[in-house]
């Protein structure tokens, strides 16, 4: 990890300016999306993307100045948390979701935290300090990383004193807190949702801290609550009409989601069974709903196919009687999404594809199809098919990492090897890991079949990127000298 350290150079001295912010997130969010406490779930995200869009576009003021595109994700963690890293990255721990007892509630976080984000609380907190400029960004982006979840360990991540004024500062001040309330309500409210749920859960997480002692949940250490900030919550919400938000069908499979892959181990998912055969006693269809998917979830993990497909066809038989649940699972990738995993977990290839053609015609938005399509492809031995497919979605989706990571898998299976280490460098440099991308390129260029038009679209790739992070990889290069 201490080698390949871009610096921030001169001009981050006065001021993080957006794109210095951006980067330095790009950088955490690559070292993110490598733990293995990352949930990697194609459907948790897009429903936490969607939320925290629909958030955004209630309050387009609230992207900032810099207009970042957000990126909203879950990790695997008990404690109740969810923080933002410099330029519109936002984690949600999973206990933290799971405690979330309504839609409102979830979202009430999701504002407060995009309301750091557009008030630029971590860049401006990082460009108020008084380290080195040249401390590279990677080591900031691990500083910044250690801090949310354990506040000493940024201390031992960066070097000497200056880790340590970095953390003393990433605690958000008062002012940051109350701010980051203000307009976290703003965008809950302006977006349709019940804000008592707002002072419910702060309400509930603050009863928590009691029970925790000197060990308070990181929310609260990185997001101190006082009785003074609920107060000025309740007060905005007086004002206010009160509203019922019914929950949405996929915040409720979003639950039952992360309640099986927060723990996919074998006494994990044992639990997780019990916790839904409870659930089944619930004389709510919306929660007998959540409670079959739930089930064939974890049965499809536990390689129970038909059990998983049985639990599956009950889920649906209790949608069909809702005509409001039946609209909302039509409507839903997640829900409809969950027969093909089934199969696709049975080897039933030919049925994935047949069933996704025309799925991914009704849900034209939802990336989950996409990717359960192409993994059948490529599972059924149709690289061809594929690789056409997805060449096609690169071209309206070209900074999705997993698009190329699926076109690098399609062009191994093909024997293509230069085109095969492209797509990988492809991958890295769409999430800002220049070093890597590079190294790719490096290797796509030795291998036997690269052809004239592979080298020409190599050495474009490699002139643009170096021309674009010179600063970073010639810190780099001076970095893995040092290191020598
Ligand atoms: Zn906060």
């Amino acid at each position: 990890m201490a080698q390949n350290l871009p610096v921030l150079g001169d001009t981050a001295r006065e001021e993080l300016s957006p794109l210095m912010e951006r980067r330095l997130g790009e950088q955490i969010m690559y070292i993110v999306r490598r733990d293995p406490d990352y949930i990697e779930d194609w459907a948790i995200s897009e429903y936490l993307n969607r939320l925290g869009n629909k958030m955004l576009d209630a309050r387009p003021d609230a992207r900032g100045e810099a207009n970042f595109n957000f990126d909203f994700f879950a990790v695997r963690d008990p404690v109740l948390n969810a923080f933002a890293f410099p330029g519109g990255f936002i984690g949600f721990h999973s206990g933290l979701i799971l405690s979330a007892q309504s839609e409102s509630e979830l979202a009430s976080v999701m504002g407060h935290e995009i309301g750091h984000v557009a008030q630029r609380h971590i860049a401006r907190m990082l460009a108020a300090q008084k380290y080195d400029a040249f401390i590279p960004i990677a080591a900031l982006a691990l500083a910044v990383l250690a801090a949310r979840s354990s506040p000493d360990a940024a201390i031992a991540v960066a070097t000497g004193g200056q880790g340590l004024a970095i953390q003393k500062q990433l605690n958000f001040s008062r002012d940051a807190e109350r701010e980051a309330d203000r307009i976290g309500f703003l965008i809950l409210r302006d977006a349709g949702f019940d804000t008592n749920g707002m002072v419910s859960f702060f309400g509930r997480l603050q009863n928590s801290m009691r029970n925790y002692a000197d060990n308070a949940p990181a929310f609260l250490r990185s997001h101190p609550l006082t009785s003074e900030r609920i107060a000025d919550i309740q007060g905005r919400v007086a004002d206010q009409r009160y509203k019922q938000v019914p929950d949405s069908l996929d915040f409720l499979l979003t639950k039952a989601r992360i309640r099986v892959l927060q723990d996919s181990g074998a006494q994990g998912l044992i639990d997780a069974r019990a916790w839904f055969d409870q659930a089944l006693r619930s004389g709510r269809a919306e929660d007998l709903v959540m409670a079959y998917y739930g089930l064939s979830f974890v049965a499809m993990k536990q390689g129970l196919h038909s059990e998983a497909l049985r639990y599956h066809k009950l889920s649906s038989s209790i949608v069909q009687k809702s005509e409001s649940l039946a609209i909302q699972a039509r409507a839903s990738c997640m829900y409809i999404c969950l027969e093909l995993e089934i199969k696709l977990a049975a080897k039933q290839y030919d049925d994935v594809i047949r069933q996704a053609e025309p799925a991914m015609k009704e849900l034209p938005l939802s990336r989950g199809i996409v990717y359960l399509f192409t993994e059948a492809l490529l599972n059924n031995k149709s690289p061809n098919r594929a690789e056409n497919f997805l060449r096609d979605q690169i071209s309206l989706y070209r900074t999705e990492p997993k698009l190329y990571k699926l076109l690098a898998r399609t062009y191994a299976q093909q024997g293509k090897q230069a085109l095969q280490h492209i797509a990988l460098a492809d991958e890295a440099a769409v999430q800002g890991g220049w070093s890597a991308a590079i190294h790719q390129l490096e290797i796509a260029r030795q291998q036997k079949d690269a052809s004239y038009y592979d080298m020409s679209v190599i050495d474009a790739k490699e002139r643009e990127w170096r021309e674009v992070h010179k600063e970073e990889l010639a810190a780099e290069k001076k970095q893995s000298k040092h290191a020598q």
